[in-house]
């Protein structure tokens, strides 16, 4: 019986880092094919090809490469694969997991894995993780599910996942929703059907910048201000509790919402913002009488990719669609 077809990239990040020389860090230098080496078994379960694509830390991601990484996943689709594995750093495996999702047409699996030790550490979990994305990735009840990420034994919807612990090996959970699978004895098991996705056009346009803020106590609004002047398109603030602002915070938005869009989200890291409760200065409804956007379970940082992926696409009338279809326990 011919092997389903497999194809992974490497984009960098702890799993593929190793220390050139002893006490000294670790950073990129294990290759896609190297780490496949590490779990001989994957060649029973599929026909697979492994490019790597980039040797860096998550953090130095953007977004035009991620676009490069999604052109090359879509040419392994046509090109016959039956699943996809990317493998990239944990610091901002929720933020590239949303892009791709909001991009990802087709039902065939993408799936995101990563480590949270080193390659040469003991104990890595760079390996495990790899051969559960695989077989996520391979397995028939993870289509029409978009692009997940495959952590620790658990798989997580890219619109809920959250990186909620530094160093820990269980650092990814989904507040509120929880995981969408596991993977138990080797097998993928689901514990939510698929939701419905909608899917945004590819962006034509890759130069908008969109700004984000985060609320503290007693901060001035010096930034805020200047928001416009530096030349931002749109601005993104991971707002007090349901999605609130200080009074001055308040007035500088009112402002801004003339000439950008502006979408308030919660920087308490679960929950959504709420939009008929708080009627005081610089709460919801105050901030949507102003013309701010109410992120709901969308973070901060998943709010600022969805703003500037409708920049880029021209879609911005349709902001309120895609706020409302994030993690919606009632979608
Ligand atoms: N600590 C990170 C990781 O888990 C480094 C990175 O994101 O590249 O991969």
């Amino acid at each position: 019986m011919d092997l389903p077809k497999l194809a992974i990239a490497a984009l960098g990040g702890t799993v593929s880092m190793q220390a050139r020389h002893a006490g000294e860090g670790v950073i990129p230098t294990v290759s896609g094919e190297a780490l496949l080496a590490s779990i001989p078994e994957l060649t029973t379960l599929a026909q697979v090809t492994v490019e790597t694509l980039g040797m860096l830390p998550s953090a130095s991601l953007d977004f035009e490469f991620l676009l490069r990484v999604l052109s090359w996943a879509k040419f392994q689709v046509e090109h016959g694969a039956g699943g996809i594995v990317v493998i990239q750093g944990t610091d901002t495996l929720e933020e590239a997991a949303v892009f791709f999702d909001y991009l990802w047409p087709h039902d065939i699996p993408l799936i995101l894995t990563g480590a949270m030790r080193s390659a040469a550490q003991p104990g890595a979990d760079g390996p495990a993780n790899l051969l559960d994305a695989c077989r996520v990735a391979l397995a028939e009840s993870s289509r029409q599910r978009g692009v997940q990420v495959v952590m620790n034994g658990q798989i997580h919807q890219a619109c809920s996942v959250r990186k909620v612990d530094s160093l820990a090996l269980q650092a990814f959970s989904s507040p509120i929703v929880g995981p969408a699978g596991l993977l138990l004895e080797n097998h993928v098991r689901y514990l939510h059907p698929p939701r419905p996705r909608t899917v945004l056009p590819w962006p034509q346009q890759t130069t908008q910048k969109v700004a984000m803020l985060e609320t503290s106590l007693s901060a001035d609004t010096l930034l805020l201000e200047n928001v416009l002047t530096l030349g931002y398109d749109g601005l993104v603030i991971g707002g007090f509790g349901a999605g609130h602002v200080s009074q001055s915070w308040a007035t500088v938005i009112e402002h801004l919402c003339e000439s950008i869009p502006v979408i308030i989200a919660t920087r308490t890291g679960s929950g959504s913002t709420a939009l008929a409760s708080y009627g005081f200065s610089g709460g919801e409804m105050d901030l949507i009488r102003k013309g701010a956007w109410m992120a709901g379970f969308l973070c901060p940082r998943k709010a600022r990719i969805l703003l500037w992926l409708l920049l880029g696409c021209q879609r911005l009338d349709e902001l309120a669609r895609y706020l409302g279809s994030g993690i919606d326990p009632q979608h």
